[in-house]
């Protein structure tokens, strides 16, 4: 891609403030921590409710990009780089996709549903690549943003694209038709659930429909309110060409009807006909959501007209999709970014920008990565284009494996070479790995899955996986809920609630939040030593570590006279000036913190002392989210804005004021003062109800099955022979237990986890590194994933079977649980 910046002004509808001179761009970005952007990038300020890009832009400038498409200009950047403005910087993107998408002729493939529009996505990619270059939404970029983004990357030796489409309401989908415009339609599987954002099914239906608008061929799965639907929407869109391609497992009048699905140990055989006859293929998969996206790939095929024989070729080999990149823990402390099924250069760029943001203070950077299938460019230009973009982002070390990378390893700087995987696993001991962030990222072909379970650290099998893009979610949330200025200190204390610290505190920097809050000194030490440079007030300091907190520049909260003396005398010797302060009040918690009686002496000392600098004024409530305590809590908003008042007069200093968490950020608005703390909801919990159904999930516990056995009627398991079986009963064992931090109360038929989406039973007593589930009516073996708990059961329902609550069930998990972290 090269565009010339000015031949956009009218497609964007854009006032043009920079050189007179013609400016071309290459690149598009809108993540502003991406190392790919450069001079010859086109950086869309993007702003969400909660996150403004136009404040990075003067890093950006100073890093070198020269080019912004933005709503405004910020302060001090006019005249530093070109800018074409806009109303909307979002509708430009779209605006800008779809007017290069128009430059392009060649068969788009647009997928939407509900289900399976990744699945289907990659599948065709595979199936259709040996025959086309074809472009492809990268991993599930189907949003109002992903697609744009998406389209851009198409180049002039592309043949086909495949493209999704994710709506999560109405009006959304016009949008990005105009962007994709795909001329073969797919509609994945619908499903029958009543989706927030559509008033109903029909509705929901007709809303995807609209991806269609201009394509020659609509290929879907029949059925009454599909039909009905497709009925009125051909009304409005008519077009002669267009063509209706269906399918069908139960009505016959469908173009390819399903006689037969046949399931054999994990295959299944799939018998079809179409156009008077009969066919049948098998394909590796036996669950019903794989046998219909393998259908709906098949009726793509039949429609580009691939014979009998090179599609149960091909359909046989479909395999697993892996949704996103994941980051593990590896040997000699190195992590692991796990893309070990993918290589194309689209993908490439994303998981180099993900490479960047998982990666610690004073670890190295190293690609594993193989030979490049498929990408539309001669070999030349692409390991060009390819060494190039491995350069901007700094990887310190290459190993390229396969004979066509090895040929043109000249091009890349530190590279080792490897002809095939083999040959790289029998030196692999040679190579050292050590203290590194390394992303493996192969084709499939390479099986790069055996170097990622050889660089892989051996633990046990149960992780935490915590989902940053809910985490995300969560802030924006309760960010929405502030009133303008009001700043947010999140409480990372505990380990992120349990969650994990730094990986959290990392992604809450880049979300510009305010201000952190741990409980002890320690804690805040460990987030300095990696790298974060949020101010961390530390809620529990204890006098011994007041040198450590002046020394990695934490910010003790001081809660009585006895400590700020303390904290004065070593401020005093070290000679500090205006060292940041806060000073906590107890207004009915009764825990810690200066009470109305101690005012005045605290002014006092307080007062002309220019070694400390009182940053804020805090407490904390006693509750927040019982409405019968709520008069309580007006008495203590109204104690804190009195005492505090008296406080700041007192001083004549201007303080932050703060008092709310996160209930009451929900249910007091208007003791907002300048700053809430926010807690557990960021972590996806809620005290309400009501509110809870706005969060996302964020941490998932999860195990595997270790064995399974079948123990005859009057059989008991565990400990203390506490379940006796009373039929012949399936017995499967995770390894799981107290020490990972699972209550003993959660067992003896209490407590259950999930497997394969159905409840099984704790029977027995919960053991310290393992528990026993009952599994007589879930088909399950050995190796099996098994959910802890994470959407269902929720911590909260687990805390309210234990008559304790969410933080503590969360904040139990053990150390030794390995916490994974993925988007
Ligand atoms: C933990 C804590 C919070 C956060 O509470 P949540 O209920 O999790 O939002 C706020 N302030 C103080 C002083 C805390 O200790």
């Amino acid at each position: 891609m090269s565009i010339n910046l000015k031949s956009l002004i009218p497609v964007l509808k854009a006032e043009w403030i920079g050189s007179d001179t013609d400016i071309f761009v290459d690149h598009i970005s809108i993540d502003s921590r991406s190392l790919q952007n450069g001079s010859k990038t086109l950086f869309f300020a993007l702003s969400g409710v909660n996150n403004d890009a136009h404040l990075y832009i003067p890093e950006l400038i100073e890093n070198g990009v020269q080019n912004f498409v933005v709503q405004y200009i910020p302060e001090n950047c006019s005249g530093k780089a070109n800018f074409l403005v806009v109303k909307n910087p979002l509708d430009a993107l779209q605006e800008f996709a779809g007017y290069y998408r128009d430059l392009f002729d060649f068969p788009i493939i647009g997928l939407t549903g509900s289900n399976g529009k990744t699945i289907v996505k990659e599948w065709l990619n595979f199936l259709l690549s040996p025959d086309y270059n074809i472009i492809r939404s990268p991993k599930s970029y189907n949003s109002q943003v992903g697609v744009p983004l998406s389209v851009i990357a198409i180049n002039g030796k592309h043949n086909l694209g495949i493209f999704e489409a994710g709506i999560s309401t109405v009006n959304e989908m016009v949008n990005l038709e105009k962007i994709i415009k795909p001329t073969i339609g797919v509609l994945t599987n619908i499903g029958s659930a009543h989706d927030e954002g559509f008033q109903n099914l029909e509705q929901k239906i007709n809303e995807k429909l609209l991806l269609f608008k201009q394509s020659e061929v609509i290929i879907y799965q029949k059925n009454e309110i599909v039909d009905l639907c497709l009925k009125e929407f051909l009304k409005d869109n008519d077009s002669a060409e267009r063509q209706l391609f269906s399918w069908s497992f139960t009505d016959n009048s469908a173009d390819v009807f399903i006689l037969k699905k046949e399931n054999k140990n994990d295959t299944t055989i799939i018998q079809y006909k179409y156009k008077g006859e009969t066919f049948s293929l098998e394909i590796p998969f036996s669950d019903s959501a794989s046998i219909e996206n393998a259908v709906s790939c098949l009726l793509v095929l039949l429609y580009f007209m691939y014979d009998f024989g090179t599609i149960q070729n091909r359909m046989q080999m479909l395999y697993p999709v892996r949704m996103r990149l994941e980051v593990k823990n590896g040997i000699n402390n190195c992590s692991i970014i796990d893309d070990s099924y993918s290589s194309d250069f689209q993908s490439l760029k994303i998981a180099l920008d993900f490479l960047e943001s998982q990666n610690k203070k004073n670890a190295s950077k190293t690609i594993i990565l193989s030979d490049i299938v498929q990408s539309g460019f001669s070999n030349e230009e692409l390991y060009t284009k390819v060494a190039q973009l491995i350069a901007d982002n700094k990887v310190n070390r290459v190993i390229a494996i396969g004979t066509t990378i090895s040929s043109f390893a000249a091009k890349f700087s530190n590279c080792i070479t490897f002809q095939n995987t083999t040959e790289f696993i029998t030196q692999i001991e040679s190579l050292n790995f050590n203290n590194e962030t390394i992303l493996i990222k192969g084709a499939r072909s390479f099986q790069f899955e055996q170097i990622v379970s050889l660089l892989e650290e051996k633990t046990h099998e149960t992780v935490l996986e915590i989902n940053m893009d809910s985490i995300s979610h969560n802030l924006n949330y309760y960010k929405s809920k502030l009133s303008d200025d009001v700043k947010i200190m999140v409480m990372v204390k505990a380990f992120g609630y349990g969650n994990g610290g730094l990986e959290i505190t990392k992604l809450l920097e880049h979300h510009k939040v305010d201000y952190l809050g741990v409980a002890f000194a320690d804690e805040g030490i460990s987030l300095k030593n990696g790298g974060i440079k949020l101010p961390i007030m530390v809620l529990n300091p204890e006098s011994t570590s007041f040198p450590s907190i002046i020394q990695y520049q934490l910010e003790p909260e001081i809660y009585s006279i006895k400590g700020l003396n303390a904290f004065l005398k070593i401020a005093r010797e070290k000679n500090l000036k205006d060292f940041p302060i806060h000073i906590k009040l107890d207004t009915g918690m009764h825990r810690l913190g200066f009470e109305e009686h101690n005012l005045n002496e605290l002014i006092e000392t307080l007062k002309g002392n220019s070694s400390v600098k009182v940053k804020s004024v805090l407490s904390h409530l006693a509750t927040s989210d019982e409405v019968k305590h709520f008069d309580f809590v007006l008495s203590q908003i109204n104690l804190f804005d009195q005492l505090s008042s008296k406080l700041i007069s007192a001083l004549n200093i201007n303080p932050i004021r703060h008092i709310l968490n996160t209930s009451g950020i929900s249910n007091f608005p208007n003791a907002q003062f300048n700053m809430v703390r926010l807690g557990i909801g960021l972590y996806g919990v809620s005290n309400d109800p009501a509110e809870q159904k706005y969060l996302e999930n964020v941490g998932t516990l999860k195990s595997i099955i270790s064995q399974v056995r079948t123990i005859p009627n009057g059989d008991s398991v565990g400990y203390g022979r506490r379940f006796m079986a009373e039929k012949e009963t399936r017995i499967a064992t995770i390894p799981i237990g107290y020490a990972d931090g699972i209550s003993r109360l959660w067992g003896n038929q209490v407590g259950f986890v999930v497997i394969k989406n159905q409840k099984a039973s704790i029977v027995g007593s919960v053991c310290m590194d393992m528990l026993m589930v009952d599994v007589s009516h879930i088909d399950c073996k050995e190796g099996d994933s098994v959910i802890i708990f994470g959407e269902s059961p929720t911590v909260i329902e687990m805390a309210e079977a234990l008559k304790t609550i969410p933080y503590e069930i969360m904040t139990s998990i053990s150390q030794r649980v390995k916490r994974v972290f993925f988007r």
